[in-house]
């Protein structure tokens, strides 16, 4: 079976954000990149099922500027076969990023799309459940745990209060959480590797996907600053300030 993970290029984690002094967004320049860590987690998983021998191909897919060409060379270091970079300098909104993956799964015909449950830059956590809707497909989200038989996967979700396992007929999208795996770091020999591995370059339109955004962000800002604490000396003056100043009682 083929297997399509989505890979996103994102602000690195570590990294603390700083909204840009106009307010229409967060600063990206000179900032440091990294590959979503849900997608790290999305392309460990897949590279465990073409191990296994369960999956014949994983294929890594980005969609954004030229440099998220890195984030596939990462994917294809930790063990994906090939890459395909749809590629754009415009702002790409999930319905976007859905419309496209539905395109490449009509070319590429995966069983599996496996793709993180958010991207930690917009917070959207909508991709991977548009993409299902957009294909008619089953959907295995927040997955823990994902299990393949006979046509099928069985998916643990992590859920408000437990774990859920359902089962997926196949073809399906399968988005990760955090406690799916621990993904591999990319060896030095298989990072060379990796540079011989070919990344096809095509862009929105080759796939007849209108990207124009359809949500407009009218401000982005700071969050507000935490005020400082203060020490109370008795319960007596607790009480007071929950009552008169907080006005919480
Ligand atoms: P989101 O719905 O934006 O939180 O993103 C959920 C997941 O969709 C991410 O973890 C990625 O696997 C995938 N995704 C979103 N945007 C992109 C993109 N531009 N390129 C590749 N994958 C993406």
């Amino acid at each position: 079976m083929k297997v399509l993970v989505a890979v996103k290029r994102v602000i690195d984690y570590n990294v603390k954000i700083r909204v840009k002094a106009d307010n229409t967004g967060v600063e990206t320049a000179n900032v440091k990149m990294s590959m979503n860590p849900f997608d790290e987690i999305a392309v460990e998983e897949g590279v465990r099922l073409r191990e296994a021998g369960t999956a014949e191909e994983l294929v890594a897919v980005s969609m954004g500027p030229a440099a998220s060409q890195e984030t596939i060379r990462t994917a294809l270091a930790m063990g994906a076969d090939r890459g395909i970079l749809v590629q754009t300098d415009d702002d790409l909104q999930p319905l976007a990023v859905a419309k496209l993956l539905k395109a490449l799964v009509e070319k590429e015909a995966p069983q599996m799309v496996i793709m993180g449950k958010q991207a930690i830059d917009d917070d959207s956590n909508q991709t991977g459940q548009m993409l299902a809707a957009l294909l008619g497909w089953p959907q295995g989200t927040f997955a823990s745990k994902l299990a393949l038989g006979d046509g099928a996967a069985e998916v643990t979700r992590e859920i408000d209060g437990g774990l859920e396992t359902v089962s997926l007929t196949l073809p399906a999208v399968v988005t990760t959480d955090l406690r799916l795996n621990t993904p591999r770091y990319a060896s030095l020999p298989n990072i060379m590797k990796a540079k011989k591995k070919p990344i096809d370059t095509m862009s929105p339109a080759d796939l007849g996907v209108d990207v124009a955004p359809r949500l407009t962000t009218l401000k982005v800002e700071e969050p507000a600053q935490r005020q400082a604490g203060v020490r109370v000396a008795d319960v007596a003056e607790l009480v007071d300030k929950l009552k008169n100043e907080a006005k919480v009682i």
